[in-house]
């Protein structure tokens, strides 16, 4: 029997919609912002993942069977699919009987530039050790500047938490999850 939906399995098409209109009915102005916060939260992602190709990170993970995916739960957020829909694209289904609902049957369904923070940064170990001293650098300025712009996006639209959406369901319940403070937390 399907589970009945809930704040942690929610209903994805009944969900999807919702924050499609929310987003429609943001005005320009909020739109632009959002836009500019996106597009410098993609760019920095790609030069995560340079690291991590340069980190044999694909070798690696493939070895481990993407290991650490099986705690990645939470670590997707508003800011992430919302990159997806205001690009006009439907973010990828998610299937919440997997350990991560975004983890398919070949690695994660996201796209580099549109996954989750926890994620993107996350370099363990092994990868560390084939990067390095000026690279390690590169990555810790690299996470800062990407943590940044996901507060910044938190920060006017509190249900964006880097605590995760599924999460933020909890908290926000059927309230609005795109409703600005008009705040710009610049570190
Ligand atoms: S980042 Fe490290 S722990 Fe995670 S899947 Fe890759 S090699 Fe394994
Ligand atoms: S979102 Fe993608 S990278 Fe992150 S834990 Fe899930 S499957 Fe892994």
């Amino acid at each position: 029997m399907r589970d009945t939906p809930d704040k942690l399995n929610p209903d994805w098409p009944a969900l999807l919609k919702r924050i499609t209109l929310e987003l429609g009915a943001l005005g320009a102005d909020e739109k632009a912002w959002l836009r500019e916060r996106l597009f410098a939260i993609a760019a920095t992602q790609v030069e995560l993942d340079e690291l991590f190709h340069k980190a044999d990170g694909l070798d690696a993970c493939a070895g481990c069977d993407g290991a650490c995916c099986g705690c990645g739960r939470h670590h997707v957020t508003l800011t992430n699919l919302l990159a997806y829909l205001l690009a006009d694209e439907t973010p990828p289904t998610p299937d919440f009987s997997r350990t991560c609902p975004y983890l398919g049957e070949r690695g994660c369904l996201l796209t580099v530039d549109r996954r989750p923070y926890n994620c993107i940064t996350f370099f363990c170990e092994t990868l560390e050790d084939q990067l390095g001293a000026d690279e390690c650098e590169r990555l810790r300025s690299l996470d800062r500047r990407l943590r940044n712009e996901y507060l910044r996006v938190a920060a006017r639209y509190p249900a964006a938490s880097l605590r995760g959406l599924w999460i933020a369901l909890q908290r926000f319940g059927d309230g609005a999850l795109l409703q600005s403070t008009g705040k710009d937390m610049i570190e």
